[in-house]
């Protein structure tokens, strides 16, 4: 298999470098954009693997890089922010990101967040995926099309709203999903309220799911974000 091939955006030279020899020590390959518009040029012309991109771009907004992006392809894309951009952290997410960095991050967290994304890009392309039908991820099962889940063989006994999260985080499994996103999807709707409500969802689903649900191995808590499903080996 060919080496991955990231394209790096980011006008900040330290951390571009950070970023690239951190990928170039670790056989990726990986493509440089200093700027919005030559980095939605790059990705249209080398259709990499994955973007690493920076929210906050001398000539736009990553999130109008993102949306520009989305409107051909599904490619995966974690936005990298300082903290003082959370707010558009979560827009970028609601624009069709798949993951976000937040600056300082170390080069483990970069690449963990690297191997997430290529786990998720892998069984996103796998066979399981296009029939559709049944989602499996380790102990988990989600017959769709029966409209039933089960635990180690078991049938979990979920209430409606509790399996419609459950479809929904496994559908984007490796992805984040924001509040928004999320109650959007569920009420078709987004108040203050439904995130409160949704929270009392996400705390009876995991009861019922996880072995621990303190420390959960399925359904990870973003402070302030949203929830993501890992994909269990
Ligand atoms: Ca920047």
């Amino acid at each position: 298999m060919n080496k991955p091939l990231i394209l790096v955006v980011e006008d900040d030279a330290p951390v571009r470098n950070l970023m690239t020899t951190t990928l170039k020590t670790n056989d990726y390959r990986y493509l440089v954009a200093v700027n919005g518009e030559s980095a939605i040029l790059e990705a249209s012309s080398h259709n990499p693997d994955i973007v690493l991109l920076d929210l906050g771009l001398p000539d736009m907004d990553g999130v109008q890089v993102i949306k520009k992006i989305r409107t051909w392809s599904n490619m995966p894309i974690i936005v990298i922010s300082a903290r003082s951009e959370d707010s558009d952290k979560i827009e970028a997410l609601d624009a069709g990101a798949d993951d976000y960095l937040t600056k300082p991050f170390s080069v483990e967290e970069l690449l963990a967040r690297l191997r997430v994304t290529q786990r998720r890009l892998a069984y996103m392309t796998a066979e399981v995926v296009s029939a559709g039908a049944v989602f499996e991820n380790g102990k988990l099962r989600v017959d769709y099309a029966g409209g039933c889940a089960y635990l180690d063989g078991q049938e979990l006994h979920l209430t409606p709203i509790e399996y419609k999260l459950l479809c929904l985080l496994s559908k984007n499994v490796g992805k984040v999903l924001t509040h928004t996103y999320i109650t959007q999807n569920i009420w078709g709707r987004s108040w203050d309220n439904d995130v409160a409500s949704l929270r009392v969802f996400m705390a009876t689903l995991r009861k019922k799911l996880e072995a621990e649900p303190d420390s959960p191995q399925y359904i990870q808590t973003h402070i302030g974000v949203g929830y993501r499903m890992m994909k269990v080996e």
